[in-house]
């Protein structure tokens, strides 16, 4: 079996992802493998069924929510030793941009949290499952409690 050479970090920084990112950072020293932290910008809803219709994308809160999260991923980056290039943020879907994050930089190892925001009342989130489901590299979903 050959060691791991590409880890991503998925990060929601929700409550517990300090658990998630030190273990993914450990299996990182272990392997003396590269590092990625992957921090996915949720879409925005665009509609509302209280209104029956489109409600116009807001690119100036978008904006605004991207350098918060840029802020948090740069200081997690620190935290880790992980440079900035392969600090990432993607607009989209968690599930779907970590799978293609990951296959566009050839990543052998996703880690994940069991659950996150969505994910609370879940054995496993709906974004670790849908990584499981969809992922193909070796996946490490980190069992986070539930409170
Ligand atoms: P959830 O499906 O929300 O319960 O989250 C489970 C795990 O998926 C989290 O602990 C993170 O590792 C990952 N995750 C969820 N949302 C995001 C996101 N927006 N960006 C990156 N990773 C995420």
């Amino acid at each position: 079996m050959e060691n791991y050479k590409h880890i991503l970090l998925a990060a929601d920084f929700f409550s517990h992802g300090e658990a998630v990112a030190a273990r993914a950072k450990d299996l990182a020293d272990k392997y003396q493998a590269k590092l990625s932290i992957l921090h996915v910008l949720e879409s925005l809803p665009l509609t509302d069924p209280a209104y029956g219709s489109v409600v116009p994308y807001d690119m100036d809160l978008t904006a605004e929510m991207m350098k918060a999260a840029k802020k948090r991923l740069a200081k997690l980056g620190e935290d880790l030793k992980v440079p900035e290039q392969s600090q990432l943020i993607e607009l989209g879907s968690p599930k779907l941009e970590i799978v293609r994050i990951a296959q566009e930089n050839k990543v052998d190892l996703i880690v994940v949290g069991s659950h996150g925001r969505h994910g609370l009342a879940l054995l496993l989130g709906s974004t670790a499952n849908g990584v499981l489901h969809r992922a193909t590299c070796d996946v490490v979903a980190v069992r986070l409690p539930e409170s």
